[in-house]
């Protein structure tokens, strides 16, 4: 690693957007003081999908999901060991409005843009052969299909596609499905490994349950208030990382600063499925969002468990759980009765309830898949919007004070281009000149130990309340 020892770092928030950071500017040579409230990094809003292409939302930007696309091949580099290769098929449901086929010019243009970054450097070809990228499944393709047995170690894409097609009601889709190179991405792999190489990066300070309370401008940096076990320490920093997740703006309160944002508060549900013990790919079942008939995202553990989406009020999202900030206020404020969710957890009740509205919303069109039972609390949690357009899906980091920036990502995959955009306003303060060899910027992967990752991720799953199988990769 570069040395750079005059200059220090803080940065508040040990989520993708902190840690990512932290790693990042170690690299750099600075030292790097990292807060996290909560006992273990990477413990905010959950993350189960590598959206490569975009291919979830119909509503966004081509321009949104080609950046998505570019990014995504950028953190499944850095985070090789939290991404789960098997792919997605995306099914359009007779009951929507959409047309598989509107789907296939962005299609296309996804697949010419990751074949231009393959050629650019060979090492972007994480997500298979360019040509390979999206397959289209007829219905008579998947008739075949249904008469195979499962694989044990699906390869090819006929073979991902095997237990779909034997649990499908081919009647509730439009055909053709589509297969695409989205991957899954293992949160607990990320925080588990993420952590083992934090902790051995010698120009990192990592505090844990310190909570930062005050933060005062001082000459050519910040002084920051952190509570840590009853006990009060003041840190200085030449520069000042805010990256609190859904409480971003309270953090531009304490720094003097204001930004227009929105917070939403949204949970997917862990259910277990006897029969459910193939290998799947992960479903998606478009839908309008915020209507009954809003997506469906089946994402597969090992195990038999699976993690569920609906985008209706009655699963995924919650009245009133997205909320704006009033003018003049960085922090927009959610509902007590969701910041309750997030601090002192769920009533089991409420647990099942949503759970078997969830597996029930997915039954809809693998009906075998109505014997799921709930398995776990749900993943859940707030995450940051930046400005004013809840449909926003890139986004990074911005400067509004000298030495402050603020990290506001939507998709986990924006997390490299902004630790990347904070190396530069460093250099350009005058705080980092060292330049690195490009190999320097996935350095940190010489520090992880594969072999203690598996189980330290199953660990670090049932430490969370989730059965440990989740800390697996399905691909594997
Ligand atoms: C249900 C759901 C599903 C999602 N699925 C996906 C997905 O499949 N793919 C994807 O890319 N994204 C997904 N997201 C979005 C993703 O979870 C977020 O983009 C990402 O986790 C945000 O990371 P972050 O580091 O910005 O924030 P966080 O993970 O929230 O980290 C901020 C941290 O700051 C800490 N903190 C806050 N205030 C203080 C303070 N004063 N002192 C000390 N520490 C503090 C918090 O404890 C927290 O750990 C999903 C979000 C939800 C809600």
């Amino acid at each position: 690693m570069a040395e750079n020892k005059k200059v220090d770092v803080t940065i508040v928030g040990g989520g993708v957007a902190g840690v990512t950071v932290a790693i990042r500017l170690a690299q750099k040579g600075v030292h790097v003081t990292l807060i996290e409230k909560n006992e273990n990094l990477v413990s905010g809003p959950p993350f189960c999908h590598l959206h490569a292409g975009g291919n979830l939302y119909r509503e966004i930007s081509d321009e949104q999901c080609l950046t998505l696309l570019e990014q995504s091949i950028d953190f499944a580099r850095f985070y090789p060991f939290a991404v789960d290769p098997r792919p997605t098929v995306i099914a359009v449901p007779k009951e929507d409005a959409g047309s598989p086929e509107a789907l296939l010019p962005r299609l296309e243009k996804l697949k010419a843009d990751y074949a231009r970054l393959v050629e650019e450097d060979p090492a972007n070809a994480i997500l298979g052969h360019p040509e390979a990228y999206y397959t289209l499944y007829d219905e008579e393709t998947m008739r075949k299909l249904k008469k195979l047995e499962p694989v044990e170690h699906p390869k090819t894409s006929d073979e991902w596609m095997i237990p779909v097609a034997r649990t499908l009601d081919f009647s509730t889709v439009k055909f053709p499905l589509i297969l695409v190179q989205e991957y899954g991405l293992n949160l607990f792999r990320l925080g588990a490994g993420a952590t083992q190489i934090l902790e051995k990066l010698p120009n990192v300070t990592l505090m844990t349950q310190s909570v930062v309370t005050n933060i005062k401008e001082a000459e050519n940096g910040w002084k920051i208030d952190v509570e840590k076990e009853g006990q009060h320490v003041e840190i200085a920093a030449d520069y000042l990382v805010n990256a609190a997740g859904f409480r971003t703006g309270t953090i531009d309160e304490m720094a003097g600063v204001t930004a227009r944002r929105m917070v939403e508060f949204k949970a997917a549900y862990v259910c277990r499925w006897e029969s459910g013990m193939q290998k799947w790919p992960e479903i998606i079942f478009h839908g309008e969002r915020g209507t009954p008939r809003g997506m469906g995202q089946f994402t597969p553990y090992p195990g038999g468990h699976f993690q569920l989406h609906g985008m209706t009020k009655k699963i995924t999202l919650f009245e009133d759980g997205l909320v704006a900030s009033a003018p003049g206020l960085a922090q927009p404020r959610l509902p007590d009765r969701l910041l309750a969710k997030i601090e002192k957890g769920w009533s089991w009740q409420t647990v099942q309830s949503r759970t078997e509205a969830a597996i029930g919303h997915l039954a809809r069109f693998l009906p075998p898949f109505k014997e799921a039972k709930t398995a776990a609390i749900p993943l859940y949690g707030a995450q940051q919007i930046p400005g004013s357009d809840p449909t926003l899906r890139v986004a990074e980091v911005d400067f509004p004070k000298k030495r402050y920036a603020r990290c506001e990502i939507v998709k986990v995959s924006s997390a490299p281009d902004m630790a990347e955009a904070i190396v530069k306003d460093m250099q350009k303060e005058g705080l980092i000149e060292l330049k690195e060899p490009e190999s320097g910027r996935y350095e940190h992967l010489q520090l992880l130990e594969e072999k203690k990752l598996d189980e330290e991720a199953r660990k670090f799953a049932q430490s969370r309340g989730y059965p440990s199988d989740m800390g697996g990769l399905i691909a594997s």
